[in-house]
């Protein structure tokens, strides 16, 4: 499915990435190859380009950031997706995550409450030609009812409380992986809808942006 990535000369740092992320404990080979294919220093501003290949999060304007390629592959890897999937993502930010996932699923909706943001996104997602992603600016706190129920919903920003509309909205089986706690650190909990209902755990803790909205934090 995933190539070895653009001839753009970036290859090589790509493939450094994908080495520390290997080293980290990454072992998802469909994660991997996506990471070794999409372009993040196009995701970037140019004045932290140089550091695109970083496994660190970045600055990305309006007071948000690109998150650390690690996290984003253990996002990934812990939903286990296939191809198949419709995907629900909550912080488009950047939209490098959501160029992961477009490799990885069938179809991406990805939600963002800056519209600078969605529509910077958008515009390299489209001139890089990922083309199975559909844009929304709005509260993913709320989700999104029209592309519902999804296998798999990604939330990358911090909430005080798993938001329950994103719960309702996922599939039999689905699996959601959202960040809980407060403004300086969270636990990644991981929600799965299975046969006996909701079951949930976590996987470590990490430091997200605050998730702004109806079900997360209220006021920036
Ligand atoms: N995954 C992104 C990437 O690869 O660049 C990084 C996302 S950044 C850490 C978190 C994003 O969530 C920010 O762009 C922020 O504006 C957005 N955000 C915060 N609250 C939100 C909400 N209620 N709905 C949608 N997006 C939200």
């Amino acid at each position: 499915m995933v190539g070895s990535g653009p001839g753009d000369g970036f290859g090589g740092y790509r493939a450094r990435l994908v080495e520390t992320l290997r080293q980290k404990g990454v072992r998802d080979l469909a994660v991997l190859h996506a990471v070794a294919h999409v372009p993040r220093h196009l995701f970037v501003p140019p004045s932290v380009r140089h550091n695109a290949y970083e496994d660190s999060a970045l600055p990305i304007g309006s007071g948000q950031t690109i998150s650390q390629p690690f996290i984003q592959a253990k996002y990934l890897e812990t939903v286990g997706l296939t191809g198949k999937e419709r995907v629900l993502e909550v912080g488009t930010g950047s939209g490098y995550q959501t160029a992961l996932i477009s490799l990885l699923a069938d179809t991406v909706y990805t939600i963002e409450r800056v519209p600078a943001l969605s529509e910077s996104a958008r515009r390299v997602l489209e001139s890089a030609g990922y083309r199975n992603i559909n844009y929304i600016v709005g509260d993913g706190t709320l989700g999104w009812k029209p592309g519902a129920p999804y296998d798999a919903i990604l939330v990358s920003a911090a909430s005080p409380e798993i938001p329950q509309p994103l719960v309702s909205q996922l599939a039999p089986g689905g699996r959601m992986i959202v960040p809980v706690g407060d403004r300086d650190v969270q636990a990644l909990v991981v929600v799965r809808l299975g046969p006996n209902g909701i079951e949930t755990s976590t996987i470590g803790d990490a430091r997200f942006v605050p998730l702004i909205g109806a079900h997360g934090w209220h006021g920036a």
